[in-house]
């Protein structure tokens, strides 16, 4: 390839996960800078990572210009620098939620691009506010493939869920429980289904400023999301909180039987995304991503 790591230089460390750690470098020739992520060899799902980032060039997905092979057997994947950061540290950054405007940009930046990977059989499996990166530009893009999945070669869920289980869909809870041997098992279900919740609970908890599936303070146990993904009623927005739009767009991702849940597609035409001024929501969001980045 054109890349060597040598031509880097390691500047900050942007984040770490359970894969590995993403740096920010500086390419020394050009100086222009990237995010690095090493995903160390041998950790389940490294190699499907590398397959589905090869698979993928979207401008709604964190681009990854090169895989480079490190010393140690371990993989670098060097991706498009998201200047912003993630939804995660910027929602965490205190001031609360984002502004409606600002979130029906990114719901349309989302779902295209998980429009994008449904065409090309992609099921991403981990959306949740850690996972969309935002640029100073005000774009969004989806990140991490760790545990995603190409539908065609897999077509069912994998056993294990390797991230939280908070962004985590009812018929995800019911796979996990009918491995374990209760649960029932209601026939095939749609893995796509399962990024739409993730992307609900992720607009949720834009809106909100916190976590929302559980009360403020709470604990994220696996036992008390379980319960109230799968069996309590989803808390309710204090009126004002929210425009109809906003509502119906939620309670159509969040709907618990994936047979109901809206499809990509449909979103896309709901009129919470399509409705929006297209001007004034990107303004919006260029806005709260600088704001919240000082
Ligand atoms: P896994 O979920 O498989 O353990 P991970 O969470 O370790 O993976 P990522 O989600 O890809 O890996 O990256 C972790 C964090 O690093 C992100 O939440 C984000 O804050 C930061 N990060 C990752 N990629 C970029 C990028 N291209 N630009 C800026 N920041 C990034
Ligand atoms: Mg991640």
């Amino acid at each position: 390839g054109e890349f060597r790591l040598s031509d880097f230089d390691r500047l900050s460390v942007l984040g770490r996960g359970n894969g590995g750690t993403v740096h920010k470098v500086s390419h020394r020739r050009t100086s222009a800078l990237y995010a690095l992520k090493i995903i160390h060899r041998g950790h389940p799902g490294a190699d499907e990572e590398v397959d589905v980032v090869r698979r993928v060039d979207s401008p709604y997905i964190v681009r990854c210009h090169s895989v480079l092979p490190t010393a140690s057997g371990d993989s670098a994947l060097l991706l498009e620098l998201m200047d912003g950061g993630s939804l995660d540290s910027l929602v965490r950054g205190g001031q609360g939620g984002f502004p409606e405007e600002a979130l029906a940009e990114v719901a349309a930046q989302a779902l295209s691009g998980l429009a994008y990977l449904r065409a090309r059989r992609v099921v991403h499996r981990d959306i949740k506010p850690a996972n969309l990166l935002v640029n100073r530009a005000g774009q969004v893009k989806i990140a991490d493939f760790g545990i995603a999945e190409v539908v065609s070669r897999a077509g069912k869920y994998r056993a294990a869920y390797e991230g939280t289980a908070a962004y985590m869909s009812p018929e995800r809870f019911d796979t996990e429980r009918s491995l374990h041997g209760d649960g029932d098992e209601e026939g095939p279900v749609d893995p796509y289904a399962a990024d739409v919740w993730g992307l609900g609970v992720t607009v949720l908890e834009l809106l909100m400023g916190r976590y929302p599936l559980l009360p403020a303070g709470q604990e994220l146990t696996w036992a008390a999301l379980m319960c109230a993904v799968c069996f309590r009623e989803l808390p309710a927005l204090a009126d004002g909180a929210a425009s109809p739009g906003l509502r119906g767009f939620v309670a159509a991702c969040l709907q618990k039987d994936h047979r109901k849940r809206a499809s990509v597609g449909e979103l896309l035409v709901h009129p919470f995304v399509a409705g929006r001024d297209v001007a004034a929501s990107r303004r919006a969001l260029r806005e709260a991503i600088e704001q919240r980045c000082r």
